[in-house]
């Protein structure tokens, strides 16, 4: 932490949803700051604005008010096509619900942001052959949706948002959808990206043993942020249960 730019910086959002009578306040000005390399769980209860906060941080929706910057560009003046470009060069995303193409290997949906890029086959096939052995699904890449487990599911969802080589990965409840010792597997990987490739995480979990794993828990409550506070002893892989300093880099 400094005083340089950081990677993200939310100043005193707002996000109305409808208007006149009908309008709805779901972020009540909100000020965060992440750096380049943070892992922020987001949790709090339903309502309270999470999703908000993760599509205006994913860049998939605008403010109603204030700045949001990311690297230091004004991400609140973008057109819908400039932001789906930030997007596709910095952002990777995952689902409580995986969003796999059905009937489409492994290989195919990791491909996919590849395909968008325009890049030749050659090295979509090469790079989503690399991310799924990142994620311990090497010799799994033929195999479609509908043979894989969840947590197998989940970590094609994981080697799909990394494939293009992220800044930050957004997830919203990735472990929602699993038992717990698949939920620990995937916080192991997510926490091994966040260590070994410096990719920032954010997360949105209601699973305080999830948030364990991070570095750094923010709650949010009624469209405001209610804390922020580092995570002292962060869970680290292999040490469920027992919580354990991970190297500070
Ligand atoms: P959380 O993720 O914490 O459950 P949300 O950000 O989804 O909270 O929602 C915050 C509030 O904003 C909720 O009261 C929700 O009903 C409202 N809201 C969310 N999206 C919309 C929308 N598209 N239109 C109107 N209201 C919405």
């Amino acid at each position: 932490m400094g005083t340089s730019t950081p990677l993200i910086e939310l100043r005193d959002v707002t996000k109305t949803y409808g208007t006149g009578r009908l309008a709805f306040q779901a972020l009540k000005g909100v000020n965060l700051r992440i750096e380049q390399g943070d892992f922020v769980a987001i949790m709090g209860p339903s309502g309270s604005g999470k999703s908000t906060a993760m599509n205006t941080l994913g860049c998939l929706d605008r403010p109603t008010t204030g700045e949001y910057l990311f690297k230091g560009a004004h991400v609140e003046n973008l057109s819908r096509d400039e932001r789906a470009l930030l997007r596709r060069k910095y952002l990777g995303f995952v689902f409580q619900g995986f969003h796999l193409l059905p009937r489409t290997s492994a290989q195919e949906n990791v491909e996919l942001p590849l395909l968008y890029r325009g890049e030749p086959a050659a090295q979509r096939h090469a790079a989503a052959r690399k991310a799924l052995a990142a994620v311990g699904l090497d010799g799994w890449e033929h195999h479609g949706p509908s043979e894989l487990s969840g947590g197998q599911q989940q970590r094609v969802a994981i080697a799909r948002a990394i494939v293009t080589e992220p800044l930050v990965l957004l997830a919203d409840e990735p472990t929602g959808n699993l038992d717990t010792q698949r939920s620990n597997e995937i916080m192991e990987l997510l926490w091994r990206l966040n260590v070994d490739r410096g990719i920032t995480v954010l997360m949105v979990t209601h699973e305080p043993d999830m948030a364990a794993y991070s570095r750094r828990i923010v709650r949010f409550k009624d469209g405001r942020m209610d804390s922020d506070e580092p995570n002292p002893a962060p869970l680290m892989p292999g040490c469920q249960g027992g919580a354990a300093q991970p190297e500070v880099r």
